[in-house]
């Protein structure tokens, strides 16, 4: 075959022609000089923007410290910082990991090495639901089953149910003796930004409860704040055993965690998993300082009130044109399904000088960081309205 010249990357993300040069807040500038609205975040993760001040004094404070030194040693900055994630949340434990897939794959083993410590050898199985992206990696590509990622890559891991999303019959009716746990996604954010109905989330709490079986959210795009909460499973009335979190946790740094309660990780032991970068004082550096900023008095407020500004902007918009079928999701994580192709309207918006990224399901997906202001939601709006204009001519 013949070499591709012009890049001497693997070719898995297609043609890209866009290229950035800096950032700053929501705002973007390519190389070719023109400003960019970014309501996509590097796909929902830079949560404080780009460049932000603090975050910017927090990794050049400690690049000239230290970097790096390995799991092996003990390290006061990393403990503080998993003691700020469990004070937060539900969680007594964390294990840091460099991306959300890895998050991921930490939890999985969570569940198998719990059931294997409580000698219930049956308890392979892990259910997972129709629409889940979970990831790259092997583990991630089993459990959702999704033939556009795993296609060619077979074979696959055994031990994965998937059952139909927000189905509560489905979901009684496929846990057995053999099930170990269940992995969802609050919000399915690739599948087509699609939130799971709260009632179905406590539901599962309820049917893990009552089996003794595990209940592990992936929390890797929806956390963090982006649903005007910390965590999005504090909009319902239960928690979960075992969380992955990554995406917004670094707002742009390579993080991730496995977050679990002290039961659930109990087979975690000694040897029993690793990660040569995972917590790297860098990394821990920005994730602290990411978590003072969202602990803010009125952080969250502010997010849920600027998301329901920019909700009822959209509603507006989808009565008002007929290209937008439906406008769906949660909080600053939102999903507009259109009737033409969403790559096609997504160019358009990019020729108009607004970022958004696709979603299955023909959704373009809105994700803006969390520190948007009202007159940037309003700019957005105003690209939005105005391309739908031109495609309605
Ligand atoms: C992005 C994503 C992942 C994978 O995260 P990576 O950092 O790309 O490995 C896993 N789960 C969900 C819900 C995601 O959105």
């Amino acid at each position: 075959m013949k070499h591709n010249v012009n890049s001497y990357i693997m070719p898995t993300y297609g043609e890209r022609t866009l290229d950035f040069k800096e950032g700053k807040g929501v705002y973007l500038i390519s190389t070719d000089n023109k400003k960019y609205l970014d309501f996509g975040s590097g796909i929902a993760v830079n949560s404080l923007g780009h460049c932000h001040p603090k975050l910017i004094q927090a990794l050049q404070e400690q690049s000239s410290k230290l970097w790096h030194i390995s799991n092996l040693y003990s390290n006061t900055t990393q403990e503080a910082y998993a003691k700020l994630l469990c004070q937060n949340s539900f969680a007594q434990k964390v294990f840091f990991t460099n991306s959300g897939a890895e998050a991921v794959e930490c939890g999985l083993k969570v569940i198998r090495s719990y059931h294997h410590f409580h000698k219930n050898n049956n308890k392979k199985n892990i259910i997972t639901f129709e629409g889940a992206f979970h990831g790259r990696t092997f583990a991630a590509l089993s459990a959702q089953k999704n033939k556009k990622f795993s296609k060619g890559f077979e074979p696959l891991l055994s031990g994965f149910i998937q059952i139909p999303f927000n189905d509560c019959k489905a979901i009684k009716d496929s846990i057995d003796e053999n099930t170990g746990g269940v992995m969802i996604e609050p919000i399915q954010g690739e599948g087509g930004v699609r939130p799971a109905n709260l009632h179905f989330l406590e539901q599962i709490r309820k049917l893990c409860d009552e089996m003794g079986i595990l209940f592990f959210l992936d929390e890797v795009q929806c956390g963090f704040g982006r649903t005007g909460k910390f965590f999005a499973y504090e909009w319902a009335n239960f928690e979960p055993d075992i969380m992955a979190v990554a995406k917004g946790i670094g707002s742009g740094f390579p993080l991730g965690a496995c977050l679990s309660t002290q039961d659930a990780c109990i087979g975690m032991t000694k040897g029993t998993h690793g990660s040569t970068y995972g917590g790297n004082p860098l990394a821990v550096a920005v994730g602290k300082a990411v978590i003072e900023e969202m602990m803010q008095k009125g952080f969250f407020e502010k997010v849920e009130k600027i998301a329901r500004y920019l909700w009822n902007k959209l509603k507006l918009l989808e009565k008002n044109y007929n290209e937008i079928e439906e406008v769906r999701g949660a909080g600053l994580l939102l999903g507009i399904k259109t009737r033409k192709n969403n790559l096609e309207i997504i160019k358009l918006f990019t020729q108009n000088g607004l970022l958004t990224v696709p979603a299955d399901d023909n959704i373009i997906r809105l994700a803006p960081p969390l520190i948007i202001l009202k007159k940037e939601v309003d700019e957005a709006i105003d690209i939005i309205e105005k391309t739908l204009q031109e495609i309605d001519d």
